[in-house]
């Protein structure tokens, strides 16, 4: 059993603060206690929308050229404790060391590359009578709220343009993956100045606090569509900024001149990484009538030679669902497509072993409107669906409240790509799935989200515009 010694503190105004009381984390891949979390009270709460309300005058006075150098130095934090964080979050989230890596490093790549932005200045007149120019400025505190399945890079997504803007922050990962985040604010004190970045934890009491604190200016969430809806409800009696990052039930359309044996694990792969908990895992996957049989037979024939199990043993390359929670829910999805009588391919038992272990699952072409289609899995369970025409796989695929991303996969580039640009899906791939960069916009369609991550516009989501206006010449004397 993995367990760690080091007692986990929050940060709050550059000091270690023990939680009122604490709650147990454990580890998904045998259900024992790694560690004992710290649980923010109300009144911690405040404390740390305070220190990051006494430390924003001074950050967003600070030139943008020392901003542009925190970041670095989180970066470079990060990637010389590479070997412990990779260790506590493959122990707290169940990913294998070499996903943990790819969190941790991502991480510090969002931060390296997010410090290149400028916050733009635009010239709206420049007449003799006046200059007028419109600039970004800081909101004030932003509460940033993380959820577990990329822990360390999904906070990154929100504190390099927080901090490179101007603004002060108060983080919480999720309560099911804290341990990771509070090692990196211990990490950091010193690093930052006090009360820059406050990291608390806590359980579910702690979100809803943080979204109805008069003391925060702006809200950045990343998580489910159903909590986001509950985050703006709450953000709205203080009208605060919301960026919300939600859910997905992305399709990948697979055309019929592909080559299946070559294409088969990219697939694979696309649908099941990280065990399926990604917001843009391929969760629907319309194969062309054509290649369905040989590609059903090439998905099946590779995902029996994958190894699941702890993500800490070498050659794991799939490990646990993260919590017992979404154990659950993926569970009953199972469950409901059992009780249908859907067909198949590979999975549907029960694991045997501790931990929260579902054998990687495909169900063979079930109808549209089943669970397992129209639901988001966030899981190792795969509907493979049949089409016949293009324009009957296109309106499947934009058939859903959600919209976050989308791929097509063909020979033919071009006919790929015109397909790709009638999806509706905020981050569309040709050939590919999941690939993003710090540079590029990311975000939801229709209830995956509200407003993006990543490039300019990204970072302009941690800023209200201001417009001044300069009268250049002089008031006439009576
Ligand atoms: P979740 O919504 O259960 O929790 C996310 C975070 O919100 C956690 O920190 C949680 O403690 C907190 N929270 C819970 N209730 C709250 C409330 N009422 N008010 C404020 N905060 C609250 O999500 P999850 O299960 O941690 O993450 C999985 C979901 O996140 C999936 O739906 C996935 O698609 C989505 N996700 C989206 C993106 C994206 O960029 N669009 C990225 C990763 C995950």
């Amino acid at each position: 059993m993995t367990s760690f010694n080091s007692d986990f503190t929050m940060t709050i105004g550059g000091k270690a603060v023990a939680g009122a009381s604490s709650f147990a984390v454990l580890n998904p891949a045998n259900e024992q206690e790694i560690a004992q979390a710290p649980d923010c009270s109300a009144e911690q709460l405040d404390q740390a929308v305070a220190a990051a309300r006494a430390a924003f005058p001074a950050w967003s006075a600070t030139p943008i050229e020392k901003r542009r150098e925190a970041l670095l130095a989180i970066a470079g934090v990060l990637a010389a404790n590479m070997d412990e964080l990779k260790r506590l979050l493959t122990s707290e989230q169940g990913k294998n060391h070499e996903d943990a890596i790819f969190d941790v490093m991502g991480g510090a790549m969002w931060c390296q590359a997010g410090s290149t932005l400028e916050l733009p200045v635009h010239v709206v007149e420049d007449t003799p009578e006046r200059r007028g120019e419109t600039r970004r400025v800081p909101l004030g505190v932003v509460g940033a709220i993380a959820p577990w399945n990329f822990p360390v890079l999904l906070a990154m997504f929100k504190v390099a343009p927080g901090l490179l803007a101007g603004n002060t922050m108060v983080l919480k990962p999720s309560p099911f993956t804290p341990l990771t985040t509070l090692k990196i604010g211990e990490l950091l004190r010193g690093v930052l100045p006090d009360g820059v970045l406050n990291i608390v934890t806590g359980g579910d009491a702690l979100g809803p606090l943080m979204t109805s604190h008069p003391g925060i200016d702006k809200i950045t969430f990343t998580g489910s569509t159903a909590t986001g809806r509950k985050v703006m409800a709450s953000a709205s009696a203080t009208l605060k900024r919301v960026t919300l990052e939600l859910g997905g039930n992305d399709a990948a359309i697979v055309m019929p001149d592909v080559d299946v044996e070559a294409v088969a694990e990219q697939l694979f792969w696309a649908a099941f990484k990280n065990t399926g908990q990604i917001c843009i895992a391929t969760k629907r996957m319309y194969v062309h009538k054509d290649i369905y049989e040989p590609l059903k037979t090439a998905l099946v024939a590779y995902a029996k030679t994958v190894k699941m199990g702890d993500g800490a043993e070498q050659g794991t390359q799939m490990g646990p669902i993260q919590n017992h929670q979404q154990y659950k829910r993926v569970l009953d999805l199972i469950a409901d497509a059992k009780a249908k009588g859907y067909d198949f391919l590979m999975g549907g038992e029960t694991s045997t072993v501790p931990g929260y272990f579902v054998p990687i699952t495909i169900i063979d072409n079930p109808p549209e409107d089943s669970r397992i289609v129209q639901e988001e899995q966030f899981g190792p369970v795969l509907p493979l669906l049949k089409f016949d025409n293009v324009d009957d796989a296109v309106a499947r695929a934009n058939a859903s409240d959600y919209g976050l991303g989308a791929s097509v996969w063909s020979a033919d580039v071009d006919k790929a790509l015109a397909i790709g640009s009638r999806l509706q899906a905020g981050t569309v791939w040709i050939n590919e799935t999941q690939y993003i960069t710090p540079l590029g916009v990311f975000g939801g369609h229709k209830q995956s989200g509200l407003g993006a991550e990543g490039a300019m516009e990204g970072l302009m989501e941690y800023t209200n515009a201001q417009t001044i206006y300069v009268k250049k010449a002089q008031p006439v004397a009576a």
